[in-house]
């Protein structure tokens, strides 16, 4: 993968230019069907789609969604399209649309989860992620925010990417109104039973929570050290955003290193394990 920016942006590492990425290795390594377009429109369906111009043997197509969506988040699709054209295109000879929530959320399964996985590994790769933001720190809401403007991609993109390797016990959640949208724990924090389940019931978040009842500040931000009891049977420490004009509020949970495995409180539901182990939960 990294051979591909090399190739195509020397110099100019980040943020990594996916379409011209895009377009370059495609006309070099696949010329007789490489990529010929990349365009951007309001797409009310889905948030990206590969489609073969005509027939694949004349090349292919990326479109995205540009309505309502940051262009961050537009980079992403792409970079998630691309990765379904070099991956899965001769698998797809009718193209493939791709749902918002697989992309922002990064809750696909096959060929949707290696799309995302290519998409992030490119955008942001562990090498530099790590140099930035090492496996056992605590970043804070700017840390990762300064990662994100690094990379180009929404601040949520970069927080799951770091979830996906930090050694410290971590959650990212989403919510609206007091309510979880969804949730995602580092592998640590889902291995200690923390972790929220948001598939088929509502979470709602504790009415002490920054999230809920927080001091925002003029950036909207806000964040506390609870104690046991608030959001889990432990200290958490909270940094949250909100963000007016989406009506979403970013949070993420810092739990204390150290901690002794007693086990999870309650058995874990299938559901949430398998979401788990696809990467997207
Ligand atoms: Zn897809």
């Amino acid at each position: 993968m990294t051979q591909f920016w090399k190739a195509a942006a020397p110099g100019s590492r980040f943020p990594v230019n996916v379409e011209l990425i895009a377009e370059t290795v495609s006309a070099s390594r696949f010329p007789s069907d490489r990529i010929k377009a990349i365009k951007g429109g309001a797409i009310p369906d889905f948030d990206g789609a590969l489609y073969p111009i005509d027939d694949p043997r004349n090349g292919w197509a990326i479109i995205y969604n540009k309505t309502d969506v940051s262009l961050e988040r537009q980079r992403f699709t792409i970079a998630h399209e691309f990765g379904h054209y070099l991956a899965h295109r001769h698998l797809l000879p009718n193209g493939v649309e791709c749902d918002e929530k697989v992309v922002t959320q990064r809750s696909g399964k096959g060929i949707e989860k290696e799309a995302d996985e290519f998409a992030a590994s490119l955008l942001m790769p562990f090498d530099d992620f790590k140099a930035r933001i090492p496996a056992d720190a605590k970043p804070s809401l700017d840390d990762l925010g300064a990662a994100a403007e690094h990379y180009g991609v929404s601040l949520t993109a970069t927080a799951l990417r770091w979830l996906e390797y930090t050694e410290r016990r971590a959650v990212f959640m989403v919510s609206r109104d007091g309510g979880a949208r969804w949730a995602k724990s580092s592998e640590p924090a889902f291995k200690s039973g923390r972790f929220f389940r948001t598939v088929r019931e509502t979470y709602m978040l504790p009415e002490a929570s920054c999230a809920v009842n927080g001091n925002f500040d003029d950036m909207g931000r806000a964040s506390a050290t609870h104690p046991p009891g608030v959001w889990f049977p432990e200290e958490t420490e909270e940094f949250c955003i909100c963000s007016k004009k989406h009506d979403l509020t970013l949070t993420i949970l810092h739990l204390p290193k150290s901690f002794r495995w007693l086990g999870p409180a309650e058995p874990v539901e299938p559901d949430t394990f398998d979401r788990f182990m696809s990467g997207g939960r």
